[in-house]
């Protein structure tokens, strides 16, 4: 990217033009360096790891006006720190076929359209030259942080890294379709060899934890900045009707269609990080739509991720490291739910498929919130993190409904190729069980909230429905707030107008936790923001 500070405040007609940006999925692969990712794409992993590691650190920024040695490693509440930031970003795309996870029925990918990535920013604030506190964000492509997983990942890191307190670790998916299933049990497993779930998630756990080392082995002083742009990616997917319920993904050219649920999140909350030598190395993107464009891919593929990740390299360094964040979203996804004609004649002049024109926009958002950013480029902040569990009351569940779940869990039952709507009933009636005989009425919770500078970060472990996040954002002490959903796998969180209307993403079968819970969220995460302000 050296040399092309100049263009930072150039307006995108620029990468409108670039050959490159017209993301068919045959384009993509076209303009991968791996051309032989159509005839053995998973050859592609080999071949990535070449140029897989960008890790990323830099050297000496400056410094603070440090005062006092407080001969102690407890932070002020209010001192800046120096931040100390490394990056790493490794592949994580299997070399065997596996299977897909996300969607109700079994998918096998044999190949790859693009690599999926592990994105590792680690943050060590220091005052007066003592270390005072620590973060590690890792970003994932793929669908959801399963039971196990971070659990996993912290125990190979302590192995490593004695200093790093595993607990100020997380891990945040980007919610992609089309990666590979690290649970076992949930789907039927097929004839044909392929890398089991479990073989999967051995093998990614540990590539996740090399790439934290590296990047907190790489840890350098930087500069930090934050902005804020917008982009129309998150579309409500909820259609309501005249009779008052709601249809994922329902029709909209009805009569009795009413309109959508709530409203979107297209506020791109951003962060970056420059070394000493004012080279723009990390950010961090928060988008409040998972990317799941392409979901119904047979093939391994990390969605609008990969154009992003690819258009900002190609501008700004092929060494910059690319933090997708998953903001509340729980209720939205990509698809349009009208306007198609408007949208797809637009594509068509500008020569872009979907994944082409998502990119398009959280590119041209991004470098708005740049424009920013880097009229205050700041070099000590303040920098906390508090992680807490918090436990939130299950959601209640009727007679009706665990009746209901019992006799759709005896229908899929002894079919083993619908696995996965037997799990997602039978698990209704076992809950009800459970709350009938009075076993684990809450859900503890992991959540991370931090501070750096004027930016509050706070995460989930749900699909968090937009609301949610917006009460947040508003409520925030912040001037602006990072909402990271799916750092964990704890279903969605309904509001309570979308459990009055039903339909999948808020019906008991999607959810564990309900609006009674989804309030204790809010109200807990906006007390821990206020306490670090
Ligand atoms: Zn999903």
């Amino acid at each position: 990217m050296r040399g092309q500070e100049k263009n930072f405040l150039e307006p995108s007609e620029q990468f409108l033009r670039n050959p490159n940006t017209s993301w068919t999925l045959a384009g993509v692969l076209r303009f991968l360096p791996f051309g032989t990712v159509l005839k053995n794409p998973f050859l592609l992993r080999s071949a990535a790891a070449m140029k897989e590691v960008f890790s990323r650190a830099t050297t000496v920024a400056g410094l603070l006006g440090a005062v006092f040695v407080l001969g102690t490693l407890a932070p002020s509440a209010t001192k800046a720190e120096q931040l100390w930031v490394g990056t790493a970003v490794v592949d994580i795309t299997p070399d065997r076929p596996v299977l897909l996870d996300g969607q109700r029925h079994v998918r096998v990918a044999r190949e790859a359209a693009t690599p999926i990535t592990a994105t590792a920013l680690a943050i060590e604030g220091r005052q007066d030259g003592q270390p005072t506190e620590q973060a590690v964000i890792v970003s994932c492509d793929i669908v959801a942080i399963r039971e196990g997983i971070l659990e996993k990942v912290r125990e190979k890191v302590s192995g490593q890294l004695a200093e790093l307190d595993p607990s100020k670790i997380f891990l945040c998916a980007t919610h992609t379709h089309t990666a590979p299933v690290t649970a076992e049990g949930k789907y039927e497993l097929p004839e044909e060899p392929i890398m089991r779930p479990s073989e999967y998630a051995e093998w990614m756990t540990t590539r996740i934890a090399e790439a934290i080392v590296q990047s907190w082995n790489k840890r350098a002083p930087a500069k930090v900045g934050w902005g804020q742009g917008q982009a129309v990616v998150a579309r409500n997917r909820r259609a309501i009707y005249a009779d008052g319920s709601a249809r994922m993904y329902g029709r909209t050219d009805v009569p009795e269609f009413r309109g959508l649920e709530s409203m979107e999140d297209h506020e791109l909350e951003v962060l970056f990080f420059w070394d000493q030598e004012d080279r723009l190395f990390a950010t961090a993107i928060n988008v409040a739509c998972p990317a799941q464009e392409v979901e119904g891919l047979r093939v391994i593929h990390a969605d609008f991720w990969h154009p992003v990740r690819e258009a900002l390299r190609q501008k700004y360094g092929a060494e910059l490291a690319v933090l997708g964040l998953t903001g509340a979203g729980g209720d939205v996804s990509p698809h349009l739910m009208y306007g198609k004609a408007a949208d797809e004649r637009a594509r068509k002049l500008r020569g872009l498929d979907r994944l082409g024109e998502i990119a398009r926009r959280i590119v041209r958002g991004w470098e708005e919130a740049l424009e920013v950013a880097q009229l205050d480029i700041q070099s000590d902040v303040v920098f906390r993190h508090v992680v807490k569990e918090v436990p939130l009351p299950y959601r209640k569940i009727t007679e009706a409904e665990a009746a209901q779940a019992a006799a759709e869990a005896a229908r899929y039952r002894d079919n083993p190729a619908e696995r996965w709507n037997y799990l997602w009933h039978q698990r209704v009636v076992e809950r009800f069980e459970k709350q009938q005989a009075g076993i684990d009425e809450s859900l503890p919770i992991e959540i991370h909230v931090l501070r750096i500078g004027d930016v509050a970060i706070a995460t989930n472990p749900f699909e968090l429905y937009t609301d949610y996040g917006i009460q947040m954002k508003a409520r925030s002490p912040a001037v602006q707030t990072f909402v990271i959903s799916l750092v964990g796998s704890a279903g969605y969180l309904p509001t309570e107008r979308a459990v009055r209307a039903g339909g999948y993403g808020a019906v008991p079968q999607s959810t564990r936790v309900g609006p009674e819970g989804g309030q204790i969220l809010v109200d807990q995460t906006v007390e821990i923001l206020k306490s670090l302000w």
